[in-house]
């Protein structure tokens, strides 16, 4: 039976080591949701630029059409000017009236040809303008079907961690009444300053499970032990365990950290 010092030490470990794993799992429900809403809003932002564009086109063509309109009713004016004035050399005393208004005649009909020519080349950019936004329609027929898929994907993730985040959630109440204050608070500032947010981790393959740099055999047999808390010397992660290797690995991280040693002796020697 182990001492009750021993055995406070070990379920301290027992509950950080719980608390990092449930805080763990709620990084991943986070990080698989953070990528979702993020895309989404994307979307959303790209079909609203496309919207503006599309709407932005549409009112060129509306003014376009005005601009043939109002051609086509400058035409029409012409036309009567024209009649009128034909009319009017039936009617002339004489070739200085008939030549004056036969260059009205004339004028109206330049006019007309010039309307024509207007209407010609307007015709043209609706027709490319119509052409750009049948493109930017079928651009935002795929966009707002990505959203649509995305959108569902997104309600579907919410609601399958929805249940799991509440579990973790109360678990994570039970795992904080477990932890001593002055380790909750060292553990907090750990993960805060960790990328992969572990501040507890398990010594495996003879390495930290934050770092990844080697923990020397005694330091191993000392966290086994459970007598205090020990840290990794590199990266101040609290090492709660250490996970069972397979009996060669031990052998080679032995030899590999007795080489290591004899390296540093060596150079401390030369120095
Ligand atoms: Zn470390």
């Amino acid at each position: 039976m182990a001492t009750a010092t021993e055995t406070t030490i070990a379920q301290k470990l027992e509950a950080l080591m719980k608390l990092q794993n449930i805080d763990s799992a709620l990084d991943n429900i986070k990080k698989v949701r953070g990528d979702l809403p993020e895309e989404v809003r994307d979307l959303e932002d790209e079909i609203a630029g496309l919207e503006t564009r599309l709407a932005k086109f549409q009112s060129e063509v509306e003014n376009f059409n005005t601009q043939i309109n109002n051609y086509r009713n400058s035409k029409k004016d012409s036309e009567k000017l024209i009649a009128k004035y034909k009319e009017q050399q039936m009617n002339v005393r004489n070739n200085r009236e008939f030549d004056a208004v036969s260059k009205e005649i004339e004028l109206q009909g330049l006019e007309m040809e010039i309307a024509d020519k207007r209407i010609k080349e307007i015709d043209i950019k609706v027709l490319n303008k119509n052409d750009e936004i049948g493109g930017v329609e079928s651009n935002l027929f795929e966009r707002n079907k990505d959203l649509e898929l995305k959108k569902k994907e997104l309600e579907v993730i919410i609601a399958e961690s929805e249940e799991d985040e509440q579990k973790l959630l109360k678990d994570r109440e039970k795992a904080l009444k477990a932890t001593e204050e002055r380790l909750l608070k060292s553990y907090t500032k750990l993960r805060d300053n960790a990328r992969n947010g572990l501040a507890v981790v398990m010594v495996s393959r003879g390495a930290c499970g934050g770092c990844f740099s080697s923990v020397p055999p005694q330091r191993q047999t000392d966290i086994k032990d459970k007598k205090k808390i020990i840290v990794c010397e590199h990266c101040g992660r609290i090492l709660a365990g250490v996970t069972d290797p397979q009996p060669g690995e031990v052998k080679e991280k032995k030899t590999r950290a007795t080489k290591v040693s004899a390296a540093a002796a060596a150079a401390a020697t030369a120095e």
